[in-house]
């Protein structure tokens, strides 16, 4: 099976661009059929998948992450049909709205968001720019960069929800690569950081998405896979890995010579200066960052939820079994959180599946993300890319990101 699908890849990216013309293959995702239509299409997305093409197509394929994939030669695939979801955004806000999956067209292009793209791959993107723009009624300003949109939940660095969770796509940003695919504005400032939804976490970042032209000869100072950072007093895991940080795909090699992986860090105040840094190749487009464990992602409500550890929207799993909400818990219960008590950041209590009352019923599309739990008797939590809706026990209880 294995065997027959990398010779598949081979083949897809092997063909070659047709000479002259622009065309798209079709080499949809598996999960394309399963996709719900998106019931609006405001703005277009676009991406860089930081790592290169074989690897970062498998993954995208299997899981669905792009509407249009394009490789380092001008090719465009179709990963998951225009009109249905496609999850490439992840934890995303612009203009207040979030979950911008369910308004938005991905494309993921093969490079890395601080390096130039292929004269093919401008071609390309150009073509595909002008078809979607026209068909959907889209302005150059809401053709956005991943790294705009994307937000991360507060964590032990940060005490509110902020932009800068990812650098993806930040080259579509310069005003010189935008004018290349055919774009003439662009938006002039973050609307949710303007309005306090967000904070900003990036001011480098910020800097090169609304600020003045910089050349891009001047360094980004963002790794790439395969580039080992050492970390500094000023410079933290979040600082080098974003939104990875936690993940299997960091890993962390102590002074000592001791190696360990992003999600066997038990203690994330504890990591300390002289700590080489060595990220892997991003695994998927958006990690699920949703778990937080108190004890090793911070002692406090406060360290692991921010400011928003009260909030309706934050719920704690105790190692007891008792599930609350923020807004159900006393000044004394926070005081008191147990280690080992698991915390969800930004998301909806959907309360219980019952006959009559599917989980589609509950969340929508949403219902098999991975980033929605479900939580079974067993008091185990179950992602929804996991689960099968026919099959879902009794006394199940779904929680999805709002
Ligand atoms: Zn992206």
């Amino acid at each position: 099976m294995k065997r027959v699908s990398l010779a598949i890849f081979s083949l897809v990216l092997a063909a070659g661009p047709a000479r002259g013309a622009f065309n798209i293959a079709s080499y949809y995702s598996p999960r394309n059929s399963e996709r719900p239509p998106r019931n609006s299409t405001e703005y277009i997305i676009l991406h860089t998948t930081e790592g290169p093409a074989r690897g970062s197509l498998r993954k995208l394929h299997s899981r669905g992450e792009a509407h249009y994939f394009i490789n380092t030669d001008g090719r465009v695939l179709r990963i998951i049909d225009k009109r249905r979801v496609a999850f490439h955004a992840g934890r995303s806000m612009w203009e207040g709205k979030t979950d911008l999956d369910n308004c938005s067209i991905g494309i993921e292009l093969v490079g890395y968001h601080d390096r130039d793209i292929t004269a093919a791959q401008y071609a390309a993107l150009k073509e595909l720019l002008r078809q979607l723009q026209e068909i959907y009624k889209i302005p150059d300003e809401k053709v956005l960069t991943h790294s705009m949109v994307a937000y991360g939940p507060p964590n032990v660095w940060h005490k509110r929800s902020h932009r800068g969770r990812k650098r993806c796509g930040m080259l579509f940003a310069r005003d010189s690569v935008r004018r290349k695919i055919g774009l003439n504005r662009k938006p002039a400032f973050d609307p949710d950081v303007r309005a306090g939804r967000l904070i900003n976490a990036d001011g480098q970042l910020a800097m090169i998405l609304y600020g003045r032209e910089i050349s891009p000869a001047a360094p980004a100072a963002a790794p790439t896979p395969g580039n080992a950072v050492i970390l500094t007093a000023g410079k933290t895991a979040w600082d080098v890995a974003r939104d990875r940080y936690n993940t299997a795909e960091v890993v962390y090699r102590f002074p000592d010579g001791k190696e360990i992986r992003g999600d066997r860090v038990t203690d994330w105040n504890r990591i300390p200066a002289g700590t080489v840094v060595v990220l892997g190749e991003a695994a998927t487009e958006n990690p699920v960052d949703a778990i937080r464990v108190i004890g090793r992602d911070g002692k406090t409500a406060l360290e692991v939820a921010g400011e928003e550890y009260a909030l309706a929207t934050t719920v704690y799993f105790f190692p007891d079994g008792r599930v609350r909400r923020g807004d159900e818990m006393t000044p004394e219960d926070f005081k008191s959180l147990p280690v080992e008590t698991r915390v969800l950041v930004g998301y909806v209590d959907g309360g219980y599946i019952k006959n009559g009352r599917s989980a589609f019923d509950i969340c929508g599309p949403r219902w098999n993300r991975p980033d929605t739990y479900y939580r079974l008797a067993d008091r185990s939590l179950v992602a929804g890319s996991g689960i099968s809706e026919t099959s879902i026990p009794r006394k199940t209880r779904v929680f999805f990101r709002n």
